[in-house]
């Protein structure tokens, strides 16, 4: 060790001491450093704020990439997490088991749907959907219809960033560098819709009837079809409605289709119900969850596969098993949190509170919706979204500025190209919503005047 690094180990280096290493050490993600402004230290985080390194307060309206569900640094998780780290903090997870990962599973179990039962636990959304992948289609091989080999997804829809995940987010248009690399995947239009949409029906029928063509052309060559259901999220916070879902999930399913619902963004109450499935009241074969599965603590994610799916791995001979798996697979101390975040649901009355935040969002829509640059707005569960004329596309310079404003003036907001949108923790209050409308608009009327100047 030199002298510098002995000095630094000893105290609370200062933000521009972070900064500084940070620029010589990290490579940030989805970050083009070449125009990146400085990113802010966060020192600690409380509730529904974030604090920089000189106290300054953020407002984690999008909680934090869509992961913190009750609140940063909450009392009943932080014991929980301690009191596991006390007993077990990990052990590899083949041929070895333990009371958190199971009670989890149970739990997760319980909560969904039908015989919605045999959890893979593995590290985040993106290998969750690669399990799920990977299940549909060696499903297929060990049924002896190797022919079912291709993959349907959907216009716009985002699924992680491995191979696997990729390959059916691929209409996303951010993984171009990729393409050769990835697999067969068919991808469908989208009906998103909004308030006041009155093309929707036409929409929904539109892409029904996308889909039965490819089954009449294709069907017995299609593995599994995957959707974000409800709620795409990385295209926009686009919305499509339960009675499409029902509809596309039952003609699948009767085409002898698998069914993913890549549930990342959408578990754990982001569409107002604990999964997005509920309400449209269908059960898909596969379910993936991460991000609020930890209440936003820690990497997990949980791949949940119907039983009659599992039972076709089952067998005498290694071929037949699901060749996967993680170092950290089903780590004991984020299954513990997981569990505490799980139970406060109840304990707090949680789906009441998104209640609540839908219910204040739609009177700020009500006010929104008069102004000129302002379209497609849009609520669902906690979520505010709407489109900004002047917005431009992914991490155009509108976009950057208006996000870079927002930071400035202490408010977490990341406009998505165009769509600006709200999803903030649950435990969020009404003082901090009313000071988080303010401020949205504020940066609105800024980005119409050409003010986005910040200090
Ligand atoms: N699936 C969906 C629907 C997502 O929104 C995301 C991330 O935003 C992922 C998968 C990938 O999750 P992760 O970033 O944890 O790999």
């Amino acid at each position: 060790m030199n002298d510098d690094s002995v000095k630094r180990d000893q105290g609370t280096p200062s933000a521009r001491d972070v900064i500084a290493r940070d620029r010589r050490y990290i490579w940030h993600p989805y970050t083009q450093h070449g125009t990146e402004a400085e990113p802010t230290v966060i020192a600690r985080a409380k509730g529904a704020s974030l604090f920089d390194a000189e106290g300054r307060e953020i407002l984690d309206l999008i909680s934090s990439w869509w992961t913190c569900t009750h609140g940063h640094s909450h009392p009943t998780i932080n014991a929980a997490l301690a009191r596991q780290a006390e007993k077990l903090e990990h052990v590899m997870f083949a041929g070895f088991t333990h009371a958190p990962a199971v009670n989890l599973a149970e739990r997760l179990a319980s909560l969904l749907r039908a015989d919605l039962n045999r959890v893979f636990f593995s590290d985040d959304g993106s290998t969750s959907v690669e399990v799920a992948i990977k299940i549909a289609y060696q499903s297929w091989v060990n049924r002896g219809e190797a022919r079912r080999r291709m993959l349907v997804a959907f216009d716009g829809g985002y699924h992680g960033d491995t191979l696997g995940a990729m390959s059916v987010g691929r209409s996303s248009q951010m993984f171009g560098a990729f393409r050769d690399l990835m697999c067969q995947v068919c991808i469908l239009p989208y009906p998103a819709t909004f308030d006041g949409d009155d093309a929707a029906d036409e929409r929904e029928a539109g892409a029904l009837s996308a889909f039965d063509a490819l089954l009449n052309e294709r069907g017995a060559t299609i593995a599994a079809l995957i959707i974000e259901p409800l709620m795409q999220g990385s295209a926009g916070m686009r919305f499509c409605r339960p009675s499409f879902l029902k509809r596309l999930v039952q003609a699948a399913q009767h085409a002898g289709v698998i069914v993913i619902f890549d549930e990342v963004a959408t578990g754990f109450g982001r569409t107002g119900t604990l999964f997005a499935l509920e309400q449209a009241g269908v059960v898909p074969d596969l379910v993936c969850l991460s991000k609020g599965l930890t209440g936003g603590y820690m990497p997990l994610a949980a791949t949940v596969a119907r039983d009659r799916l599992f039972d076709l791995f089952i067998g005498h001979d290694f071929e037949r098993a699901l060749p996967h798996g993680h170092s950290f697979t089903a780590n004991p101390l984020a299954c513990a949190v997981a569990l505490a975040s799980l139970g406060l649901y109840e304990e707090e009355r949680t789906m009441a509170r998104i209640a609540h935040i839908n219910s204040r969002h739609r009177a700020i829509m009500r006010t929104l919706a008069s102004r000129a640059d302002v379209t497609k707005l849009r609520v669902l569960g906690p979520v505010l979204a709407f489109e900004v004329k002047e917005g431009g596309r992914y991490q155009s310079e509108a976009s950057r500025k208006l996000r870079t404003w927002y930071l400035a003036n202490g408010f977490n907001i990341r406009p998505i190209g165009s769509t600006i949108y709200l999803m903030p923790p649950y435990c969020i209050t009404d003082e901090e919503l009313d000071r988080a409308y303010a401020g949205m608009v504020e940066g609105l009327d800024r980005l119409a005047s050409g003010d986005l100047s910040t200090p």
